[in-house]
């Protein structure tokens, strides 16, 4: 299987739809942690933490990635961090966790629908690579 990085450099940023729209709309299986009408979280396919959690906007209204924001997602890019924070107690990271966004190639982005991942249950370290 390609690494994070190659499936990430191989990944042409479109707003196309995705495998996470396919996660939305039920047609492949995921492991859902947490959903209301704006937001989906589902477990990684590829952990790399013992909790690691894809937080997704179920409409992506323009938002392949961070970079593509407009001040009209000001809404949900708050909501998504918040329901990172009510699925990491959810979850029992209480002894902290980390939420990363990648954009764009040089950000290792593979999947253009803008996600928060939610990772936890281990010591991370400083600086990622
Ligand atoms: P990124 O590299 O930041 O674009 O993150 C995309 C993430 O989606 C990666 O961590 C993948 O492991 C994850 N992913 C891809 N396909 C699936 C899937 N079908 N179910 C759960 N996670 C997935």
């Amino acid at each position: 299987m390609a690494s994070e990085k190659e499936a990430a450099l191989a990944a042409v940023p479109s707003d196309s739809p995705t495998i996470f729209d396919k996660i939305i709309n039920k047609e492949i299986p995921s492991k859902v942690v947490y959903e209301d009408d704006k937001v989906l979280a589902f477990r990684d396919i590829a952990p790399q933490a013992p909790t690691h959690i894809v937080l997704i906007p179920k409409v992506k209204d323009g938002l392949t990635g961070l970079s593509k924001a407009e001040e009209r997602h000001c809404e949900i890019l708050g909501l998504l961090l918040y329901t990172a924070k009510l699925v990491a107690k959810q979850e029992g990271l209480d002894d902290g966790f980390r939420v990363v966004i990648n954009d764009g190639p040089n950000g290792c982005q593979s999947v253009y629908h803008l996600h928060l991942h939610l990772l936890g249950g281990r010591q991370m370290n400083w600086p990622p690579g």
